[in-house]
């Protein structure tokens, strides 16, 4: 059985990086599920579908071609075979990834593809879901999460670097806004699973939570 570890959290808990820290340190592949409901997401927004109808969404997503492939151990997203890597990181791109990913058909499709890549390889994956269904047996949970003032003001600076000057209270605002639709779906909500640990970074460097997720891990799976 391959190792397989879940880190769920917040927007802006800094899963992403911290996640793909830990795998390079465990020397195993990291999936960001986040990508995968981004690029159907990208997709929904391009086919002007009403993302507010899950029978219209249901058909998308039974013809959506969505794949992940690694390269150097970085994940790319394939859209359709087009790298949308960068493509879906922005603001209109979060907010369809979190429109679509309320309806049950598009989890269950996005669900099953992410099961069958945990079987292939020893593998950290990132989510909202990922301790509660998607890896429900992992006996490595962790939940990652930190203030929302603090996820907020990471968010902002990480913005500002890529010239992106959207105010501080805007970005907490929409942070509030992700966590409200993530939290309160009736389908597979953001929730930590009973058997997670909880790591709360609000105080810790990246470094330090870098450590003390690998600490969790080898305490489960031994030294790696
Ligand atoms: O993690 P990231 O912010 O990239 O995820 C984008 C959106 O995709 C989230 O706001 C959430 O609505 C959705 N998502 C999800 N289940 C996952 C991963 C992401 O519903 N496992």
């Amino acid at each position: 059985m391959p190792m397989n570890i879940a880190i769920d959290g917040p927007v802006g808990a800094g899963k992403s990086s911290i996640a793909d820290q830990v795998a390079k340190r465990l020397n195993i592949l990291h999936l960001d599920t986040g990508a995968m409901y981004r690029a159907f997401g990208l997709y929904a927004l391009r086919s002007g579908v009403d993302m507010t109808s899950e029978e219209a969404l249901s058909g998308l997503v039974e013809q959506v071609d969505v794949q992940v492939r690694y390269e150097d151990g970085a994940q790319k997203t394939l859209l359709f075979g087009e790298d949308v890597s960068g493509l879906i990181r922005t603001g209109e791109v979060s907010a369809a990834a979190s429109a679509v990913s309320k309806w049950p058909a598009v989890r269950r499709r996005m669900v099953r593809a992410q099961q069958e890549m945990a079987k292939t390889a020893d593998m950290l994956i990132d989510g909202r879901d990922i301790g509660t269904v998607v890896l429900k047996d992992s006996p490595c949970k962790i939940f990652l999460t930190a203030t929302a003032e603090e996820r907020a003001r990471r968010r902002y600076l990480q913005q500002m670097e890529k010239g992106d000057e959207t105010p501080y209270e805007q970005v907490l605002r929409e942070l509030n806004a992700r966590d409200e639709q993530d939290m309160n779906r009736k389908t597979d909500p953001l929730r930590q699973a009973e058997d997670a640990v909880l790591v709360d970074s609000t105080n810790m460097t990246q470094e330090e939570t870098v450590d003390a997720i690998v600490a969790i891990v080898e305490e489960v799976y031994g030294k790696q």
